[in-house]
């Protein structure tokens, strides 16, 4: 744990006691702070209660005497309306902070020199985390990895200087962070998300900009126009600016020439790493993931070496286009966490020939927006209550089969796949959809798909993300 010093002796208020929020309320003690905790469910209260955090209704309390107040990301800062205790913190000209917030200052206050990488983006964030994190932690840096991933941030091992901090922000994490100051901020792309919680797209991509703007260095993904002009503006404000294409050669920066990493310097190549052969990191998408944990890890003095290495030892996230068995020809992908088309896109794109197993709860457009990647699935296999949409959708241009459940789904599949003599096949669950319908959530259906796939007579378990 990290104890929160910068509140030593001062009074506190915190909203919202999931994980996080208790763990947040005990650094804060931990540091010397008087913490008045309080959530809007009952059984959280309680369960904080329990453990020895001071609790009570803070409509009640006497605002003047906190010297923040500290909330959990998941309660609204600014829409659809600010959640009642902000507005109380503001009236009463209360410092609005989340723990991200905390540890920034701990690590300001103790050892400023500890590495600290801070990964942010609509899309990629917890892979490029998670690659980081272990390329350090592979090469024998002393690593801690957390944030929006894993780890409450707080629960963390306090700050020193040898020790690389990886962390993982949203959003809302970063509009409770106003000190952010990372060695090496990643912002890796932008597109319409969480405008719920946002209001604009302009005011979303401005919360982003933060994480990059308090950087040591920005490392940005240029490849949409959003971030491509953070990174204008951030240079001509002086910034350093590292800037990363997963299309484009770019004059100066780090860009993807198929699965080779290029660095450029003033329109000079030369290859930094590559990703041939290496499973987890499959896609363009990745690429733009690898590039990024790429730059950031030369920025904290990593060797080209180190960084391969690290790269081709990287066992994926769970649920990511994750590689879970193989029967001859036949490679068995669960990609469940892809509960749109939007986010079954990169699957879709990233192999040739398909045994593609979607459905589930739709969402609203269904799978009309992967129909540019009909040609590569080779028989689509239908669950859950959007299979009448999805077939109607398919129609004449896949062969489909309505299969009704997943253990179904993949039986027909595995023997399908089995008779294709076109070389490499995958069958591939990435389902486009919710999971609520079958499911208790996206992480039992992949579960589900794992264990299927390895009840097939022949399939050989693929170690990963386990
Ligand atoms: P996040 O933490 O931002 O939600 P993840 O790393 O968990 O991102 O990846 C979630 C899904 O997003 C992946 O399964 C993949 O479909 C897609 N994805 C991953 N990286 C990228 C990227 N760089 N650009 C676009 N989509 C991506």
């Amino acid at each position: 744990m990290i104890p929160a010093a910068s509140f030593a002796g001062k009074h506190v208020s915190l909203f919202g006691l999931g994980g996080s929020g208790i763990a947040t309320a005990r650094a804060l003690i931990e540091g010397g702070a008087q913490v008045l905790a309080w959530d809007d469910n009952p059984e959280s209260v309680a369960k904080a209660a329990a453990t020895g955090i001071a609790t009570a209704d803070l409509r009640g309390a006497d605002w003047a005497k906190f010297s923040a107040f500290v909330m959990s990301p998941g309660v609204p800062l600014t829409h659809p309306k600010p959640h009642w205790t902000v507005e109380l913190a503001r009236g009463a000209g209360v410092e609005i902070i989340g723990d991200i917030e905390l540890f920034c200052r701990e690590r300001t206050l103790s050892a400023p020199e500890a590495p600290f990488i801070a990964i942010t983006g609509t899309n990629g964030k917890s892979t490029t985390t998670a690659l980081t994190a272990h390329i350090l932690k592979s090469s024998g840096r002393d690593t801690q990895m957390g944030g929006n991933i894993g780890r409450a941030v707080m629960t963390l091992d306090p700050p020193k200087p040898d020790r690389h901090y990886v962390v993982e922000c949203s959003s809302y994490q970063i509009d409770l962070a106003p000190s952010i100051n990372p060695t090496a901020g990643i912002l890796l792309n932008l597109t319409p998300d969480h405008l719920d919680r946002h209001g604009t797209m302009q005011h979303y991509a401005s919360i982003k900009e933060r994480l990059v703007a308090g950087s040591e260095t920005a490392i940005i993904g240029i490849d949409d126009s959003w971030c491509a002009q953070i990174a204008e503006r951030l240079e001509r404000a002086g910034r350093q600016v590292i800037r990363i294409s997963k299309r484009l050669p770019l004059t100066d920066g780090f860009f993807a020439d198929g699965t080779n990493l290029m660095e450029a310097v003033h329109g000079r190549y030369s290859r930094v790493a590559f990703l041939e052969g290496i499973g987890s990191l499959r896609g363009q998408h990745n690429a733009q993931n690898a590039l990024a944990a790429v730059a950031a890890c030369l920025r904290v003095g990593l060797d080209l070496g180190e960084i391969q290495s690290g790269l081709e030892s990287f066992p994926g996230l769970a649920h990511r286009m994750e590689q879970v068995g193989r029967k001859d020809h036949v490679l068995y992908i669960n990609d469940s966490k892809a509960t749109n088309a939007d986010a079954a896109a990169p699957a879709l794109s990233s192999f040739n020939r398909i045994y593609w197993i979607a459905g589930g709860l739709p969402k609203e457009g269904g799978i009309e927006p992967l129909r540019g990647f009909f040609p590569r699935v080779a028989k689509a296999y239908l669950i859950g209550e959007a299979a009448p949409a999805f077939s109607a959708t398919l129609g004449e241009a896949v062969p489909y089969e309505i299969s009704g459940t997943l253990a179904a789904a993949v039986e027909h599949a595995a023997h399908d796949a089995a008779k294709d003599d076109s070389g490499e096949v995958v069958v591939l669950l990435s389902p486009a959809c919710a999971s609520f319908d079958q499911f208790k959530n996206f992480e039992v259906r992949g579960e589900a798909f794992r264990q299927a796939a390895s009840a097939i007579d022949g399939v050989k378990p693929i170690g990963g993300a386990r």
